[in-house]
C-alpha cells in the first residue's frame, strides 16, 4: 500500500487547452488506485486561503473537451516567499494532503521544485503550458491546440492578403520559445518565421529579404515569436518601415485567442496519459520529477532539469521551412 491516502491537485500560471483533461486523469486515477482527491483553486494562491474541495469521479464529468481550466489559475506573489509557503505547507497538514500534483509551466514548476525541497513534500509536475518550452519533453500540453489555433487564424489572414500586395508580420505567443512561430510557419505554409532562438546569430529579418524573398509573390507572410529578443510583430514592422520602405506593412498580434478552444485530440490524449502516469509515479514513490514524453514514451524529468535547461529548436525545421516556402 502507497503511504499516499490523498492528493492534491492544482494548475497555475497561464492556462492552456488540455488542463481540463488532465485534472480528469488525475482524479479518476487516483481514485481508481484508492486516495482521496482534493481539488486547490486558483494555484498556489488558494493553497494560501484554502479554496480546497474534496473530488469525486463526477466533479470532473463533462470537462475533457473543455479550454481553459475548471480550477482555475493565477499567479500568486506570496508563494515565492518562505513564509507565503509556509501558508501553504500548514494548509496541506491541515487538509491532510500527501501529495501534489502541480500543472502549469516554468514558473509553477520553479514554484513546485523549491517547495519540495523546503518541506519534503512529494509533488509531480505537469507540463502545461502553450509555449512548448519545458526541456524533457517532446510536447507540452496545450501547445497542438494553440498550434491548430494559429493555422487557423494564418489561413484567415492570407484569405485577405493575397488580395493585395503586402508584408504580414503574424505574432504569435510563446514567450522566450520559437516553436509555435516556427512549427506554425511549416503549418499554415508562411513565407518565415522569426523566432529568439536563432536571435543573436543572425539577423533574420534581412536574410529573409536579402535571400530573394518575395520575388515572385502578392502577399507575405511571416511568423514571429513575441519576445523582447525578437522585438515582436511590431518590432521587426518598424524595422521594415526604416530600412526597406517599399514595403506595405501590416501586423496582426493573435494574443490571447491564441489559449483558448476545445483541446486538440492530441492535447486530450497527451494530458490524459500524463495524468494517469502522475499518479503512478507516486505510487512508484517518485517524487520532484515532471511527467515528459520523449518518442511517445512517458518519462519522468527531474524539476531542475525541465526548468534549467534550454529546450533547444530542432533546427532542420528551419531549413525546411526555407526551402519550402520558395
Ligand atoms: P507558468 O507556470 O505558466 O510559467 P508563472 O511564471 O506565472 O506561470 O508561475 C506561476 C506561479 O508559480 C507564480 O505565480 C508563483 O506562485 C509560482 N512561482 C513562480 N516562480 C516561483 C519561484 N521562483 N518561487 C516560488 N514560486 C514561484
Amino acid at each position: 500500500m502507497s503511504a499516499i491516502k490523498c492528493i492534491g491537485i492544482l494548475t497555475s500560471g497561464g492556462d492552456a487547452p488540455g488542463m481540463n483533461a488532465a485534472i480528469r486523469a488525475v482524479t479518476r486515477s487516483a481514485i481508481y488506485n484508492g486516495m482521496t482527491v482534493k481539488g486547490i483553486y486558483r494555484g498556489y494562491k488558494g493553497l494560501i486561503t484554502g479554496e480546497v474541495e474534496t473530488f469525486n469521479s463526477q466533479s470532473v464529468s463533462n470537462i475533457i473537451q473543455r479550454g481553459g481550466t475548471i480550477l482555475k489559475t493565477a499567479r500568486c506573489m506570496e508563494f515565492k516567499t518562505p513564509e507565503g509557503r509556509k501558508v501553504a505547507y500548514d494548509r496541506l497538514e491541515a487538509e491532510k494532503i500527501d501529495a501534489l500534483v502541480a500543472i502549469g509551466g516554468d514558473g509553477t514548476l520553479t514554484g513546485a521544485r523549491i517547495f519540495a525541497q523546503e518541506f519534503n513534500f512529494p509533488i509531480v509536475g505537469l507540463p502545461g503550458t502553450i509555449d512548448n518550452d519545458l526541456f524533457g519533453t517532446d510536447v507540452t500540453i496545450g501547445y497542438d491546440t494553440a498550434l491548430n489555433t494559429i493555422i487557423e487564424c494564418v489561413d484567415k489572414i492570407r484569405d485577405t492578403a493575397s488580395s493585395h500586395e503586402r508584408l504580414f508580420f503574424i505574432e504569435v505567443m510563446g514567450r522566450d520559445a520559437g516553436f509555435l512561430a516556427l512549427n506554425g510557419a511549416i503549418a499554415s505554409g508562411a513565407e518565415a518565421a522569426i523566432i529568439p532562438e536563432i536571435s543573436m546569430e543572425t539577423d533574420q529579418l534581412s536574410d529573409m529579404i536579402e535571400t530573394g524573398f518575395r520575388k515572385s509573390k502578392n502577399s507575405s507572410i511571416v511568423l514571429v515569436a513575441e519576445s523582447e529578443i525578437t522585438g515582436g510583430a511590431m518590432g521587426v514592422a518598424e524595422r521594415v518601415k526604416k530600412e526597406y520602405p517599399q514595403f506595405d506593412v501590416r501586423v496582426s498580434i493573435l494574443g490571447h485567442l491564441q489559449r483558448g478552444g476545445s483541446p486538440s485530440a492530441q492535447d486530450r490524449i497527451l494530458a490524459t496519459r500524463m495524468g494517469a502516469a502522475a499518479i503512478d509515479a507516486l505510487l512508484d514513490d517518485q517524487r520532484n520529477v515532471m511527467i515528459g514524453i520523449q518518442n511517445d514514451q512517458l518519462v519522468y524529468v527531474p524539476f531542475s532539469k525541465a526548468i534549467k535547461n534550454d529546450k533547444p529548436i530542432n533546427r532542420e525545421l528551419l531549413n525546411t521551412l526555407r526551402i519550402v516556402s520558395m
